[in-house]
């Protein structure tokens, strides 16, 4: 058995950190945790303070963090807290710790993503933005400080569950023909189309399978989650765009699939709960228990299969079409939708304008290959405040 795993949980008060400290807890001869980070929620930060008692807790804002340490030490603990953006990358390479499950949601997570991969942590990547935004710097990064990464999405976990043992980005090598990229299709498959026009955010964030964060859920709906994960791929697995295949499977029962030129075809299956993909994640290569029920045959009513629909889902389309191009194009993909997606919460755009938003952004930008972090960036806040003006006039 491998030895105790220290930890830093990016985002702890998410989704994905709340299933994430459910799973460590049940281990805790295996995890401990070293540092927990949030924005501003005092609240959930201090209960999973109390849960796993961590040598540091970050909160963004200034406000939280006074907050949290009076609170914290009213209760008797003697955990520190840190403030302020920065304080994200510093607890994500903190010497004591190998394992960073990075769960911030958007491209704030990407700083301390780049630093855990630099400092050669096991990155467990939920925050797909970040390899979106920048998947070449970021894979160089990985190789650089000798770490890895382990992905949390539970299409590339089940993806990586599939590959052969060994397999190291070669193609060739290995057999593999292609990538079936499961997804639900989210609430909207079947809403006739001149209702998309007038749905809310409630609408959009009841998603029929899985319980998320807001901004995912909406990515869901509008399928760009798929489109990010399409480019996640791309760069996770070393896949060409046309390796990559979106398959509708609305019970979201497979996770992914994997297809050999010998014509097996390989699945990983699941209830949809992400403590599985985390569970093995936190485990990897071993596996541990994660509290999710045994997939029961004979209660499914079946499994379904469709082809996309480009024209209902037209963020699908451009996010294959910023992969083929490349460059600085998946970060202005990436920015444009966060404020597009943020107005919708916002209810100040209109769910059908997320893509019309998007495309005009992309079609002003011009291609620029970014050979920093800095141009990522800039890269990044150019698209937002083009994304911005266009949501006003849109
Ligand atoms: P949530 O919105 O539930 O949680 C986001 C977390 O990030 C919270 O801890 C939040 O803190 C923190 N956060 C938000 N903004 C900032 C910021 N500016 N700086 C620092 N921290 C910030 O998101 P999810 O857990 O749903 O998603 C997290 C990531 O995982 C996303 O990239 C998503 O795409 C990915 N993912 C999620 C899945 C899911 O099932 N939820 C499945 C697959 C991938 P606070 O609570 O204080 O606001
Ligand atoms: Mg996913």
């Amino acid at each position: 058995m491998t030895g105790m795993r220290t930890l830093t949980i990016l985002g702890a008060t998410g989704s994905i950190g709340q299933s994430t400290l459910d799973v460590v807890t049940r281990h805790p001869q295996r995890f401990r945790v070293a540092a927990l980070t949030a924005h501003a929620q005092v609240g959930p930060m201090l209960s999973a303070c109390r849960l796993v008692r961590p040598r540091y807790a970050v909160m963004v804002t200034e406000s939280a963090a006074a907050e949290l340490r009076q609170r914290l030490r009213d209760g008797g603990l003697d955990t520190e807290v840190l403030s302020g953006e920065t304080a994200l990358s510093q607890v994500a390479s903190l010497p004591e710790v190998d394992t960073v499950m990075a769960a911030i949601v958007g491209a704030a997570g990407l700083r301390p993503t780049l630093s855990a991969a630099a400092a050669g942590k096991r990155v467990l990547l939920a925050n797909k933005e970040s390899l979106v935004m920048a998947g070449h710097l970021f894979l160089r990064a990985v190789r650089e400080g000798g770490g890895m990464i382990v992905p949390i999405d539970s299409e590339h976990n089940a993806i990586l569950q599939c590959l052969p043992g060994r397999f190291n980005g070669d193609w060739s090598v290995g057999g593999v023909r292609r990538i079936l990229l499961t997804a639900s299709g989210g609430p909207f498959r079947c809403r006739p189309l001149s209702e998309l026009a007038g749905v809310t955010p409630e609408q959009a964030c009841a998603h029929p399978n899985w319980v998320m964060g807001r901004k995912i859920s909406v990515d869901s709906a509008t399928m760009m989650n798929k489109g990010l994960e399409v480019i996640e791929a791309h760069y996770l697995f070393n896949a060409p765009a046309e390796a990559i295949e979106v398959v509708v499977h609305p019970q979201s029962v497979i996770h992914s699939m994997v297809e050999y030129v010998d014509g097996s075809v390989i699945a990983q299956l699941g209830n949809p709960d992400m403590r599985t993909p985390i569970a093995h994640a936190l485990a990897f290569p071993e596996r541990i228990e994660s509290g999710v029920q045994p997939l029961n045959f004979f209660d499914l009513a079946g499994l379904h299969f469709e082809k996309p629909d480009l024209a209902r889902f037209p963020c699908l389309r451009l996010a294959y079409e910023v992969l083929r191009v490349g460059g600085n194009m998946p970060a202005v993909l990436n920015a444009a939708n966060e404020v597009a997606v943020g107005r919708f919460l916002e209810g100040r755009l209109r769910f059908d304008r997320i893509a019309t938003v998007i495309d005009a952004v992309l079609s002003r930008v011009a291609h620029e290959t970014p050979q920093s972090l800095e141009d990522v960036l800039e890269a990044d806040r150019r698209a937002r405040e083009m994304a911005l003006q266009t949501v006003t006039h849109a």
